[in-house]
């Protein structure tokens, strides 16, 4: 496949940049997953990794009442976007903005009570993404994380290009349990993203982006292309989203076995 021009880049991010959200996801969904975080105490210091323009960090805040949360994403002007929402909301104090890879996160090891990614950790290969998230959680702190998962065998030609291209490592619901265990977590619990999830924070907003840039750029042939192809995404969703899901999963660092003392 030829790499996207930089034309592509641009208004690629002119919708997603302006959207709430960059993924599936919505606050119903984060309640319930922090809801299978048992135990959290009661100002927990969290790590949001991949957190894009901040929705879920915001929820967060807001669901969690007390704590800190540092939110790192690679894409500065996302970043730049919740800060600023972060300084109207009167939250600079919970809530740090960084620009940064979750590859090599830069924060000390063993430090959070919770780690928090909603559709991002796949860009480091899961495996990868796990044992790093092991690694900066101590023992007994919780990774809660989406991930998506096929659903069915023999997708549509056009869905299994596009995940090919995002996600060429992707399982099934199975492959991501055995994943989980195999990095060291147990399991507390991991449920499917319902369809409003899709839409609310994320589809409805691109395609209504989308058809305002479509008038913006209504002159513009190679901009118009580029918001065709990106609408394409939401309609195979319409039409194909049986095949595939995104399941968010609730998994903890073990505590250290109490191995009692000789009598
Ligand atoms: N969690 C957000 C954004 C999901 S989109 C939401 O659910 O709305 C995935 C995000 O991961 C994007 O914002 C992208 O910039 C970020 N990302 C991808 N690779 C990254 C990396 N290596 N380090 C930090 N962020 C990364």
């Amino acid at each position: 496949m030829n790499q996207p021009s930089t034309r592509y880049w641009e208004i690629f991010f002119e919708v997603f940049e302006s959207l709430p959200r960059q993924g599936p996801g919505n606050r119903a969904c984060a309640e319930r997953a922090l809801d299978l975080c048992r135990d959290l105490p009661r100002s927990p210091a969290v790590l949001d990794l991949g957190c894009g323009v901040g929705g879920q960090t915001l929820h967060l805040a807001e669901l969690i009442g007390s704590g800190s949360i540092v939110a790192i994403d690679s894409h500065a002007p996302s970043i730049e976007r919740l800060r600023a929402v972060v300084a109207a909301r009167g939250l600079a104090q919970r809530i740090d903005a960084i620009v940064g890879d979750m590859a090599s996160p830069q924060q000390p090891r063993g430090s959070f009570d919770l780690i928090w990614s909603e559709g991002a950790l796949y860009n480091l290969g899961l495996r990868n993404a796990l044992r790093i998230c092991h690694d900066l959680l101590h023992p007994g702190g919780y990774l809660a994380f989406t991930d998506p998962v096929w659903r069915k065998d023999n997708p549509p030609p056009a869905i299994k290009a596009s995940f090919e291209i995002e996600y060429p490592t992707m399982g099934r619901l199975e492959d991501d349990l055995a994943a989980i265990r195999d990095g060291g977590f147990d399991l507390a619990g991991h449920f499917t993203l319902p369809d409003e999830a899709w839409w609310e924070d994320f589809y409805t907003p691109m395609e209504a982006r989308i058809a305002e840039l479509r008038d913006q750029y209504s002159g513009d042939f190679a901009a118009s292309a580029v918001l065709e192809q990106i609408a394409e995404e939401p309609r195979m969703h319409r039409l194909h989203c049986d095949f595939y899901a995104y399941e968010f999963f609730v998994a903890r660092r073990p505590l250290p076995q109490n191995r009692g003392r000789p009598t």
